[in-house]
């Protein structure tokens, strides 16, 4: 298998390209938020949970993120790889996913970093919450605490996956073409 991390502040693009990443190379695409929205569009309990935490921007606690992706694990038999896309966002969730992995006798194979300043940031989670009409890109003060969760919390994660020589960083701030090609050529590396 294939298991790859796509890493970034919001806005960053990590949705964009896990999409395009996912079609090139047959992986199978998880992204959390979407999950969770989809939970909180259909009213289950899980989503009407979520959508407390999910609201105000902060994360939503690591057992309920973890139990959904240990499902998709489990249901996936025969699958090529994963592309995880707004996940882990904790060194608590990155340490289950690898537990969740080893069980299966794979492992994330790389880390790869979308990084974009943040004034960027801003910018794309603007002209998105005109276009997609995101609950949470609609205020400023909710986007801020969002990339402020995004520094203390997910960032850390960073050094995690460095010190297990899993990380890469790539420039973020170009074009979605070109990010995609910097990405495309780190991945076709992994895959020799
Ligand atoms: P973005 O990266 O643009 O902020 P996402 O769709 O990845 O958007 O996430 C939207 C929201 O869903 C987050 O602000 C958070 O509340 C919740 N969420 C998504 N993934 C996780 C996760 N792995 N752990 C905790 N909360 C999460």
């Amino acid at each position: 298998m294939l298991n790859l991390i796509l890493f970034g502040a919001p806005g960053a693009g990590k949705g964009t390209q896990a999409v395009r990443l996912r079609d090139r190379y047959g992986l199978k695409h998880l992204s959390t938020g979407e999950m969770l929205r989809n939970a909180m569009a259909a009213g289950t309990p899980l989503g009407l949970e979520a959508k407390k935490y999910m609201e105000t921007g902060g994360l939503v606690p690591d057992e309920m993120v973890i139990g959904i992706i240990a499902d998709v694990l489990h249901q996936c038999t025969g699958c090529k790889g994963f592309i995880f896309d707004g996940f882990p966002r904790t060194v608590a969730q990155a340490e289950r996913l690898d537990a969740l992995l080893k069980a299966e006798h794979e492992q994330v194979d790389a880390v790869l970093m979308l990084d974009v300043p943040k004034d960027e940031l801003i910018r794309r989670l603007k002209n998105r919450a005109n276009i997609e009409g995101r609950a949470d890109d609609q205020n400023e003060s909710i986007v801020a605490n969002r990339i402020s969760v995004y520094e203390t919390s997910t960032l850390p994660l960073a050094r995690y996956y460095m010190r297990r020589g899993k990380f890469q960083r790539i420039k973020g701030a170009l074009s979605v073409e070109e990010t995609y090609e910097q990405l495309t050529k780190r991945v076709d590396a992994l895959l020799g």
